[in-house]
């Protein structure tokens, strides 16, 4: 059997809990076999090019989250390894016999995956939710990963990419952009005042996004310096550090907060706050700075309990409040390949110049992957890209 390079975790080989990191290791190359599994009919095998390492691959290489997601569907398929990454450009190679009638691809086309594997038939589903599906398997957690130099795939969640109007290092990160777009998605920011929560990587897209849908001003709370520094690179027109809540009650937002973005914005407060950090303080600052009558886009994300400071100010100021998840399929990815096509935005550029580096200590070779560089390159770079083919 053909084997390939892949980045796993295996738990027959480390605990969940007592290990860190991914493995890089030769395992089966998948085949599409239509006489084993019927539904291979409809699936593709793609080769990867390049794979994005995402916030929740960090998550699972410090094992602090998607743990019991990874297990549990270990437990169903009964197998022991997994294979992480869920961001990727690749070429399809092989096709199933029902893919050309009924999705229309054929091999050698460039292809991005939406990662959220949908079912197709749940009451969502039905209704043409899919970013909220009942039973979505999310790929490199519940299914196989990309972090690989092949994956197979269902076409229904393969999106086109023309490789002559997006490079491919930022094609491979279409899926994270895109959960940016659909936050930015939620309401009209056409001239209003934005507050991005949190720049890492998404509230980095953010800003970019939010210039690029025509916000008046975009202002980014955040507390590292560095972040600080790409933010106000990418464009955002004000910068707040945030205070630490008191340590007995780490869910207060800071009032000097508010007060500045008060100051910003005429008095008001912003029309949209998109909370991108996850912590409870920052929510709590999201739900202070807005205006009556605007938007809080809560999109970060942290288990357990939260306090809700004032929680009658949502009610007595008309706030609403939207979770984000994933993106809407096919209209966010539709609005992303719109976004990162058009040269004139300058926001692909500044993706490939600012938070890709032009691919300087950012874009690693699957052949060099090891362990300890490469935790070295997550921890400097927000969004590292490992190169598994030209
Ligand atoms: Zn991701
Ligand atoms: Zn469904």
């Amino acid at each position: 059997m053909d084997t390939m390079w892949a980045l796993t975790f295996d738990r027959s080989r480390e605990s969940w809990e007592q290990s860190t990191g991914l493995v890089k290791e030769r395992v089966p190359v998948p085949v599409l076999d239509e006489s084993v599994d019927p539904a291979d009919g409809s699936r593709v095998l793609i080769k990867v090019k390049y794979a994005g390492f995402c916030g929740s691959d960090r998550g699972i290489w410090y094992r602090k989250a998607f743990g019991d997601m990874i297990l549990g569907s270990l437990d169903s398929e009964g197998r022991d390894k997994r294979i992480v990454g869920h961001e990727m450009l690749g070429e399809i190679v092989a096709i199933g016999s029902r893919v050309g009638p009924k999705y229309g691809y054929e091999v050698g086309e460039i292809v991005s995956t939406e990662s959220h594997i949908v079912c197709g038939t749940c009451y969502q589903c039905r209704r043409g939710e899919y970013h909220v599906c009942q039973r979505d398997k999310i790929i490199g957690i519940s299914q196989e990963g990309c972090f690989a130099e092949y994956i197979k795939l269902p076409a229904k969640a393969l999106w086109r990419t023309d490789l002559t109007k997006i490079r491919p290092e930022v094609a491979a990160i279409q899926e994270p952009f895109g959960n940016a777009v659909h936050a930015c998605q939620v309401t009209d920011l056409r001239g209003a005042n934005v507050a991005v929560l949190g720049t890492g990587t998404i509230g980095l897209f953010a800003v970019l996004i939010a210039k690029g849908m025509g916000a008046r001003t975009v202002i980014g709370i955040e507390p590292d310096p560095h972040h600080q520094q790409l933010a106000r690179k990418l464009g955002c027109d004000a910068i707040i550090t945030p205070g630490r809540p008191p340590q007995d009650k780490p869910w207060m937002a800071d009032p000097a907060v508010r007060e500045q973005v008060l100051a910003l914005t005429d008095g008001i407060g912003v029309d949209v706050a998109l909370e991108m950090a996850g912590l409870n303080s920052s929510m709590n600052n999201a739900i202070q700075m807005t205006r009556r009558g605007g938007h809080v886009v809560l999109f970060g994300i942290r288990n357990g309990d939260a306090v809700l400071q004032d929680a009658h100010r949502v009610v007595m100021n008309g706030l609403q409040l939207h979770g984000v998840v994933g993106r809407r399929l096919f209209q966010t990815w539709s609005m992303t390949k719109g976004l990162l096509e058009n040269s004139e935005n300058g926001i692909q550029q500044a993706i490939w110049d600012t938070i890709l580096n032009r691919g300087e200590g950012t874009v690693v070779p699957i052949e060099t992957w090891d362990k300890a560089s490469f935790e070295a390159t997550m921890n400097l770079h927000p969004k590292p890209v490992i190169r598994f083919a030209q």
